[in-house]
C-alpha cells in the first residue's frame, strides 16, 4: 500500500473544526439526515464532492489578478479557446457557470421530442436536461458496471449490443448523440477503454449518430488508460487526452472537476452549425458567448487550471493514487465497496455495509448520516435517493448501486486525513447493527437527493 507523496507543498492553510459526537447527532437531525444540508463549518473533512473543492495553484491564483472583464471579447476568453483547442481539440466552445449549463443548451439544441438518448449509465441533471427537453435516457453501458465486486478494468465501456439492440427498437434517426462519460461518475468513477471508444466510433459513422461527450474526467480517464491499456503506458496524458476527445464530435464539461478551478464549464463541438446555434442560446441563459456565466478572472484561472492537469504525469498519478489509497486502507479491513477503485471517490457499497436496512428505508442515505455523527466526515448519498422515480410507475428506481460516495478534493486533503476517515468508517462497521433507515417527511419533485430531509424509520 503506497501512498504517492504530493507533488505540490502548502502556501496558504483553511483551519478546520472537530465537534463531538453530540453536537454532530443534533447537527445531521437539523439537516433532516441529509449531509447536503449540513453547514461546511460543522464538518471537519469535508468529502461530500470534488466538485469545485480543489485547491487552485499558486500561478491559477495569480491568473485571478490578470482577468479582463470587458462584457465582449475578454482575452481571457481567447486564452480559454486556445488551451481548449491544444488540450482536447474542439474548434469550437461556449463558456457557461457549470456543466449543467452546458447540458441544458445542448440538450435543448439536439433533442426533439421522442428522441432516446443512449448513455453510459447516467449523470443526475445529464438525465433531467435530456427528459426535460422531452428525450428518454437508454442505459447502454456494460452490465459489469451494475455489479460492485466485478473486476473489469473499464466498467464505464458502452456495450455495443445494447447500441445495436436501440438502433434496431427506435431507427437511428431517433437517436440525436450518445451521452459518452469517461470516468463514469454513478458506476463508481469507473473509467472507457480507448479500445470501446474506437468501436463506439465505427458504430456511430455507420448510422451517423454523433458522440457527445462528458468530458468531466477525461485526464483522470487518460490515467487509467495509461495504467491499464495495453500500448499506452508510454503516451503521456496530454496525448491520451486529445486522443480521447479525437474520437467524439463534442463535449459538455464541469470544470469544477478535471479543470481545477471553483466554478465554470463549457459546452464545446467541431460543427460550425451548432456551434452559431449554441451561441444563440448561451446569451439567453448565461451572458454573451465570449464571457457566457463566467467572469474573465474565472476563465482565466480555468485555463490556467487546464492546463496545469495535463503539464505533466504527476499530478494526475498522485490525485488517482490517492484515491485508490483510501480505497486500499478499506480493503484490508473488509469494508464493503466498489471495486476497481474509481478515480475521484470510493463508493461505499451500502446494501453489504447495511444487510438489515431495505432499499425502500435508503441504507446510503443512512449511512452517510451516520458515517457524518461518528467522524465529522461528511459523505454523499448515490443510490435510491439520487435516483429518484420512475415518472410513470411513481415507485423509486431501486438502482443496482446503493452506494455512498467519499469523494477526495484535488489537492486538499493529506494521508492522516483519509487515515482518519478510514479508521472512523472502520469503528461503525463494528457497530453497524445500531444504524436505523430512514424515511421521507419531505420529498422534491426533481433533483430529490438535495433537498430532501429524512427521520429515523
Ligand atoms: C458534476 C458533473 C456534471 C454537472 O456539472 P456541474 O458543474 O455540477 O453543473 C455533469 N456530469 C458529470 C459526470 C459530473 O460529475
Amino acid at each position: 500500500m503506497k501512498y504517492v507523496p504530493e507533488p505540490f507543498k502548502i502556501k496558504t492553510v483553511e483551519p478546520i473544526r472537530m465537534t463531538t459526537k453530540e453536537y454532530r447527532q443534533k447537527a445531521i437531525k437539523e439537516a433532516g439526515f441529509n449531509t447536503f444540508l449540513l453547514r461546511s463549518e460543522d464538518v471537519f473533512i469535508d468529502l461530500l464532492t470534488d466538485s469545485g473543492t480543489s485547491a487552485m495553484s499558486d500561478a491559477q491564483w495569480a491568473a485571478l489578478q490578470m482577468g479582463d472583464e470587458a462584457y465582449a471579447g475578454s482575452r481571457n476568453f481567447y486564452d480559454l479557446e486556445d488551451t481548449i483547442r491544444d488540450v482536447y481539440g474542439y474548434k469550437y466552445f461556449v463558456p457557461t457557470h457549470q456543466g449543467r449549463a452546458a447540458e441544458h443548451i445542448m440538450s435543448k439544441l439536439l433533442i426533439k421530442p421522442g428522441d432516446f438518448v443512449p448513455g453510459n449509465m447516467y449523470f443526475t441533471t445529464t438525465r433531467l436536461h435530456q427528459e426535460m427537453a422531452g428525450g428518454k435516457f437508454v442505459d447502454v453501458i456494460t452490465d459489469e458496471a451494475h455489479d460492485p465486486d466485478n473486476p473489469h478494468p473499464f466498467k464505464g465501456n458502452v456495450d455495443l449490443n445494447k447500441m445495436q439492440k436501440l438502433v434496431d427498437e427506435v431507427g437511428a434517426d431517433k437517436i440525436p448523440y450518445i451521452s459518452y462519460e469517461t470516468c463514469v461518475n454513478m458506476a463508481g468513477g469507473q473509467p472507457i477503454s480507448i479500445g470501446n471508444l474506437r468501436e463506439l466510433r465505427k458504430f456511430c459513422d455507420k448510422y451517423d449518430i454523433p458522440i457527445m461527450l462528458d468530458n468531466t474526467r477525461t485526464v483522470e480517464n487518460a490515467y487509467f488508460i495509461q495504467k491499464r491499456e495495453k500500448g499506452y503506458a508510454g503516451k503521456s496524458i496530454k496525448e491520451i487526452v486529445r486522443e480521447i476527445c479525437s474520437y467524439t464530435d463534442g463535449c459538455t464539461c464541469s470544470a469544477k472537476k478535471d479543470g481545477l478551478v471553483n466554478i465554470g464549464g463549457f459546452l464545446a463541438m467541431n460543427d460550425e452549425e451548432f456551434f452559431i446555434n449554441a451561441k444563440a442560446q448561451v446569451v439567453i441563459y448565461e451572458g454573451l458567448h465570449t464571457y457566457g456565466g463566467m467572469t474573465g478572472r474565472d476563465m482565466a484561472a480555468l485555463a490556467q487550471g487546464i492546463r496545469e492537469s495535463v503539464a505533466n504525469d504527476d499530478y494526475i498519478r498522485y490525485r488517482v493514487e490517492q484515491t485508490n489509497y483510501l480505497g486500499e486502507v478499506l480493503t484490508d479491513a473488509g469494508i464493503p465497496h466498489v471495486t476497481p477503485h474509481g478515480g475521484h471517490a470510493i463508493f461505499l457499497d451500502a446494501k453489504k455495509f447495511l444487510p438489515h436496512i431495505d432499499q425502500e428505508q435508503f441504507p446510503a442515505q443512512a449511512l452517510a448520516s451516520a458515517i457524518y455523527v461518528e467522524t465529522g466526515v461528511r459523505a454523499m448519498e448515490r443510490g435510491n435517493v439520487s435516483a429518484g422515480r420512475n415518472q410513470e410507475t411513481g415507485q423509486n428506481f431501486k438502482p443496482k448501486l446503493e452506494l455512498v460516495r467519499l469523494t477526495i478534493p484535488r489537492r486538499v486533503y493529506t494521508q492522516s486525513h483519509l487515515d482518519y476517515a478510514a479508521e472512523g468508517i472502520i469503528n461503525l462497521y463494528k457497530n453497524k447493527n445500531e444504524i436505523k433507515g430512514l424515511k421521507f417527511v419531505f420529498e422534491p419533485k426533481v433533483l430529490r437527493f438535495f433537498q430532501a430531509r429524512f427521520e429515523p424509520a
